[in-house]
């Protein structure tokens, strides 16, 4: 294995998301030959470390004391200190802290290098069969339902694989929010404990996936990656993207026509053009 580890480098490492056959053997040689990691929970890399055998000095760098702690790291890699910079699980900055640290490494003219390994988004995206050529990553939606809802309906229009993460409290809630603002026909997936145990990777409409979840308590157990289809791709040139969005939201509830007529109303846009968009839209094979 040909590694050279430089000194004065950031090294940006990811670790595994649940299983630690997944550590490379990259990250193990760097977390070995780093003079310091910067870790989002010394405790919990501190058990990671041990489980490898490498004691490493540790250094907390978590959301709340990152912009404390960003200059005394710089400090030291200007110092030819070799930093490792290590989340709780998967890679840094992804849903994770270190984005302040990565910015200022590079701003100070640092060598920033990945050590790549999982992301628990691509891993679910690589076996959901859910279009994969283009995505969009959202991370956590909003906790408040009035906000993810807001969010979601500003996604609905979106031709992209959409990937959230979210975690066991609101999963239930989460999806009950896609099905209604997604709509319930929507293809998605629920990615759950992705290289553990209990890993389940279910697919179905929004609606069924509503139903599997409280089919079983487990169901809404552990960590989660959900991810839906995008809006089928009927764009129609002529009609302005916000009135695109109100259609939509209206054919939920409404026939063609009257969605037309309603949404040509409130936006302002032609009756005609939007009549076809919706038509498309209920039946894009047709
Ligand atoms: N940095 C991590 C990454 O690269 O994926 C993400 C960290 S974020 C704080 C934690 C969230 O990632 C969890 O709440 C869950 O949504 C998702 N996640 C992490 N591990 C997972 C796993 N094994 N299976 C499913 N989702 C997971």
């Amino acid at each position: 294995m040909d590694v050279s580890i430089e000194a004065g480098v950031l090294y940006v490492v990811a670790t595994p998301i649940g299983n630690l056959g997944d550590i490379s053997a990259r990250a193990l040689e760097t977390l070995r030959a780093a003079d310091v990691v910067a870790a989002e929970d010394t405790r919990r890399t501190g058990v990671l470390l041990s489980h490898f055998g490498i004691s490493a000095r540790q250094v907390s760098l978590h959301e709340h004391n990152e912009p404390r702690q960003v200059p005394g790291l710089i400090e030291r890699l200007r110092s030819g200190a070799t930093v490792a910079l290590v989340s709780d699980a998967g890679t840094p900055l992804i849903s994770d802290p270190g984005y302040r640290l990565v910015a200022a490494a590079r701003e100070a003219g640092i060598r920033v290098s990945p050590v790549p390994g999982p992301v628990a988004a691509m891993a679910a995206l690589s076996v959901s069969g859910l279009p994969s050529d283009r995505f969009v990553f959202e991370g956590f939606l909003p906790a408040k339902g009035p906000a993810r809802r807001q969010r979601l309906q500003a996604l609905a229009g979106d031709p992209r694989t959409l990937i959230f993460y979210e975690s066991s409290h609101r999963i239930a809630a989460c999806l009950a929010d896609m099905r209604e603002t997604l709509g319930p026909e929507r293809r998605a997936v629920v990615a759950r404990e992705l290289t553990k145990t209990f890993e389940q990777v279910q697919g179905g409409s929004l609606a069924g996936l509503c139903e599997w979840l409280a089919a079983h308590e487990d169901h809404s157990k552990g960590e989660f990656v959900v991810l839906a289809a995008g809006a089928p791709e009927v764009r129609d040139a002529g009609v302005p993207p916000e009135a695109e969005r109100v259609l939509r939201m209206l054919l939920e509830e409404l026939p063609v026509k009257k969605a037309a007529k309603l949404a040509a109303e409130v936006t302002g846009a032609s009756r005609n053009q939007l009549y076809a968009l919706a038509v498309k839209m209920r039946d894009p094979d047709g």
